[in-house]
């Protein structure tokens, strides 16, 4: 997969480059001919000016005074790779850098008109047929006594400006290639550093879609291929949690469900074939009677937490008082605390303490903590229910002298069908859903439980609602 990565990296790469070169062999090209043209036709003209007005050029009046200027104009042809011509008015070409015969006879340039060359620093052309080749010419008048008395002209072949250009381009190309060369490599060095996490994380991926998702992706670079990489895998892990949590629910389910329905198999066949005698029939139909109701809670437990989980955002809240519904709660066990001689103390806030809250899931809720509570207590004990305000909140806690939990399942107990201790007599009734509902139902309210307990003294379970709003 990076490897198409690269080629569509590297085809956008050529295609720019190769844009780049076009662009400079053309734009680049004729921008650097137009400065040569100028900034040599600039430099001719300040050269030729400084000549015009040097009085040497004022005292030209016979051939010999023309032959003493000849050498100082040949210097300056010399220096500048140039041809310079003293050309009078009409013409006459009375000096010729590039003319090496001492004749003394003149060419005369037809048609010489020096407006006719336009009002720029320069020209270019052959200058009236004068030269074969194209010339780039600069022209100036030499005047004595404000009169022109001739013009000089200087002249260097367009030719040698193209292949100055063409060096000067040879060079920048050069530059570009070079630059182009570099890129290219950092192009596939970054390419390539990224084709092997990515192809882990493709991998990885692949190895997730399957279904493996213990897989880890193993790439740690804090860049964004990292976070890429450790996003997958907590994904995965997440993924993971929920399959096993599910297989766990099943298993569980199973597992709880099997045990009352054998025995109820085992007593009501033993009752039909008569293994058990009739006098002994009622005491087991009431085993049977007693796990029947043991598979109905377990049945209802299951079905409350998932409507507690369908219906998570649609609470039904109301206002209501509190410690109104706690008196309620601890009559429906009365029956129980008379025979064990509890006693359930109500140490309430207030003779009202309206909350806002869903009615129906906060009885729950003191249900299931004041069930435990009686299963875990021994005989002739107390339990206490407590209501106060603390921070804007109500806070609710139910408090018994029992059995207590010991401090290293204290965090296990919300989880589903968990016991502490399954085998233990007081327990064995219970279907380890309670406080997963209670749990739930409080989180759906967005409000807090905690547990306090000590192995042998007792626990207090202690949970937060909102207080309703005073008008
Ligand atoms: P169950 O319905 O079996 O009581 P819960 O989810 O309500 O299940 O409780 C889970 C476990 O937490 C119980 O089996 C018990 O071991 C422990 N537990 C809960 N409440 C108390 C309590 N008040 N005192 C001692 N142990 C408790």
């Amino acid at each position: 997969m990076k490897k198409r990565l690269l080629v569509k990296y590297l085809i956008a790469y050529i295609l720019a480059s190769v844009s780049a070169l076009i662009l400079v062999f053309s734009l680049g090209s004729q921008l650097l001919y137009n400065e040569i043209t100028n900034s040599t036709g600039r430099r001719l003209y300040s050269e030729i000016s400084r000549v015009a007005n040097d009085s040497s050029m004022k005292r030209i009046k016979d051939e010999t005074s023309l032959r003493e200027t000849m050498h100082v104009l040949q210097t300056l042809a010399d220096y500048e790779t140039a041809r310079i011509l003293y050309i009078t008015e009409g013409g006459t070409v009375l000096l010729d850098t590039g003319e090496t015969s001492d004749s003394t006879r003149h060419a005369v340039i037809h048609g010489f008109d020096p407006v006719a060359l336009g009002s720029g620093y320069y020209s270019t052309g052959n200058f009236f047929g004068y030269f074969e080749e194209d010339q780039l010419t600069v022209i100036m008048p030499v005047s004595n006594e404000m009169q022109i008395s001739g013009y000089l002209s200087i002249h260097i072949q367009l030719s040698s400006l193209v292949s100055e250009k063409e060096s000067l381009l040879r060079i920048v190309l050069l530059i570009l290639g070079i630059v182009v060369a570099l890129f290219l490599f950092v192009l596939i060095f970054i390419s390539i550093s990224y084709q092997r996490p990515l192809t882990k994380i493709v991998e990885g991926a692949k190895e997730f879609a399957g279904g493996n998702l213990n897989h880890t992706i193993d790439i740690r670079s804090d860049d964004e291929l990292g976070e890429l990489a450790s996003t997958l895998n907590f994904m995965a892990s997440e993924l993971a949690k929920t399959g096993e949590s599910q297989r766990n629910f099943i298993s569980n389910v199973s597992h709880d469900f099997r045990s009352p329905l054998t025995s109820i198999k085992g007593y009501a066949e033993a009752i039909l074939d008569g293994t058990i005698p009739h006098g002994l029939q009622d005491h087991y139909l009431e085993i049977v009677v007693n796990e029947t109701k043991r598979l109905e809670k377990l049945t209802s437990g299951i079905l409350t937490l998932n409507d507690i989980n369908a219906k998570k955002t649609s609470l039904e809240m109301t206002e209501f008082d509190v410690n109104k519904t706690i008196k309620a709660t601890a009559e429906l066990f009365e029956g129980i605390c008379t025979k064990r001689r509890i006693s359930i103390d109500l140490i309430l806030a207030g003779s009202e303490l309206f909350v806002t809250a869903d009615y129906g899931k906060i009885q729950q809720v003191l249900y299931n903590l004041l069930d435990n509570a009686i299963k875990f207590s021994s005989d002739n004990s107390s339990i206490g229910i407590e209501t106060s305000i603390r921070r804007d909140k109500a806070y609710i806690s139910v408090t018994d002298h029992g059995t207590g939990i010991p401090s290293g399942k204290l965090n296990k107990i919300w989880d589903r069908f968990y016991k502490v201790d399954s085998s233990r007599g007081k327990d064995t009734k219970g279907t380890g859903l309670g406080l997963a509902i209670v749990r739930d139902i409080i989180d759906a309210h967005g409000q807090t439980i905690n547990v306090v307990s000590t192995e042998g003294a007792g626990s207090t379970f202690e949970f937060t609602v909102d207080l309703a709003k005073q008008d």
